[in-house]
Formats: structure tokens, sequence, C-alpha cells
């Protein structure tokens, strides 16, 4: 780290390719675009970000500017019924260095990540050797299954495949004690802290306050599992602003953690090969 500034990796953020988020970016401050994205960055020290990907599978539709990276999303337009179809279009994606995982969306897919017809994504992230990033916790929409994203499927998925590093993302928000649970347990599981804010927050302090309870929950079962290690920081922008995120994190992560947690563990676990 050179000085005192604290580069940032946003681990966990989406970009462009959905409804509704020109108006979510507005909403937290912010524009939708890769220009403003670039002068956001600047301005609050991110240094890259790691697109979750949605949509297409098709190479040709994941292009980022050079500070992101992104991993390929099976979602529910990502043909899951039909997951022997979409493999080579997904190993296409492995092969470039900008792809860096691949993202699963259990809860609006339903079909539990732990389920055999996953067996070969799973061969596919070993043989890669990149990371599946798993949405867990509250889901956005109505329709979505609470059954297939809460954090405990993620311990059944971790012992059928011990050499897949896993991420769960929004630490399986509101399900926190679980999370922490299926994080003790296994060791190839990581957790990103995205998702757990969304719009702009014009009174930080004030907000810290009211929020007490909750954040001190978030500080002692970290504090508890002991790992940061494996803890990245994480926005889900366009639904936060960036400002914001970086206080909310400061605010329940221990000073001595927050250069691997805001930098060290996503170069690492990501392999983005930055510099520190
Ligand atoms: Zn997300």
């Amino acid at each position: 780290m050179k000085g005192n500034t604290l580069k940032i990796i946003d681990s966990h953020f989406h970009f462009r390719d959905f409804k509704g988020f020109n108006e979510l970016a507005l909403a937290a401050g912010h524009v939708n675009s890769a220009e403003h994205l670039r002068q956001a960055y600047a301005q609050y020290h991110y240094v890259h970000g790691v697109v979750m990907g949605n949509g297409t599978l098709d190479p040709e539709g994941h292009v980022y500017p050079e500070f992101m990276s992104y991993c390929i999303g099976l979602d529910s337009s990502g043909c899951n019924d039909h997951i022997e179809e979409s493999l080579p279009l997904l190993e296409e994606n492995l092969k470039r260095k900008q792809c860096c995982g691949i993202k699963l969306y259990p809860g609006y897919n339903h079909v539990y990540i732990y389920d055999s017809v996953y067996d070969p994504v799973y061969e596919l992230a070993k043989r890669y050797d990149k990371p599946v990033a798993v949405h867990t916790g509250l889901t956005a929409t109505a329709n979505a299954l609470l059954k297939y994203s809460h954090p405990l499927t993620l311990d059944e998925a971790a012992v059928k495949h011990p050499d897949v590093q896993f991420v769960m993302c929004h630490i399986g928000n509101p399900f926190l004690q679980d999370a922490i649970a299926v994080l003790e347990k296994n060791r190839n599981v990581a957790v990103d802290l995205s998702g757990l804010l969304e719009g702009k927050i014009h009174d930080m302090n004030g907000f810290l306050k009211a929020k007490e309870g909750y954040i001190s929950m978030l500080r002692d079962w970290l504090c508890y599992l002991n790992r940061y290690d494996s803890v990245m920081f994480g926005t889900d922008w366009p639904l936060a602003n960036l400002g914001d995120y970086v206080a909310f994190v400061k605010a329940f992560i221990p000073e001595q953690y927050w250069q691997a947690v805001f930098f060290d563990n996503a170069n690492r676990l990501y392999r983005l090969g930055l510099e520190a």
C-alpha cells in the first residue's frame, strides 16, 4: 500500500445489462455508465470491480472496460434447464483472463446448487481454477424462492465439491447465523459483503446509529468467525452508493483487516493479479 491510501476492489457489482439499472444508479447518487464509474472509482480509491454477470452466456455479450473483471452468470435466462447445452459457451468465457469466476443465482433459479445438474459446471470451475460465486439470502423478486438461496445450501455444495472455491454472496443476509456456521465449517467457502445497503444515505452517522444493532451483529458474527482472510468487500452497485458502502463496511470490520477485506482477499481469490 502506497502512503495511507487504501486501494479498494469491489468484488461484487452489476453493470449495464439489467432493466431498471439507470433508476437504481440515480437513487444511489450515481449514473449508470462506465465513464461515471471510472470517475467515482477514482474519487473513492476503487481500483477494480468484479461484475456479476447476468443474461447471455455469449462471450461477445461480456465486453467490459479494463478496470473490470466478470463472473459469467448462469441466471434464469442462461438455460438452467439445459446446462449441458450451455457448457461450451460457459467454457469459452472461462478461457478468458477477464472472466474470473462463475456466478449462480439460486432462489431466482428454482434449483438447489448441490443438484447434480450443476456437476459439470463445478468440473469446469475446477479445471479453470476459478471460484463459483453464489447468490444467498433475500431475493429482489417475489417469485424467487428462499429455500434455494438459503446459505445452508452452500454447506452441501461445499462438501460435495471440496476442490471448488465458493463465494457466499451477501453473507446470506438476513440469515446471518446460518451463513456464519457454513463459513466456519467449510474452508472452501469465502464470503462477500455486498447487497446490504440500498440507495444513497444522506446522513451516514445517523444511519449507523439507527442500525447499531444490525451492524453490531455483523461485527460480532464476523469476529466470532475470525476468518478475515475470506471476507471480501463488495457493493452490489448500482444498488448502493460507493462512498457510503466503504463507510458502512469500515463500521464493522476492524481496521487491522481493512487491507485484507477491501483488497487482498478479492485479488487473491479471484486471481486478479493487481498490484497491492
Ligand atoms: Zn448482486
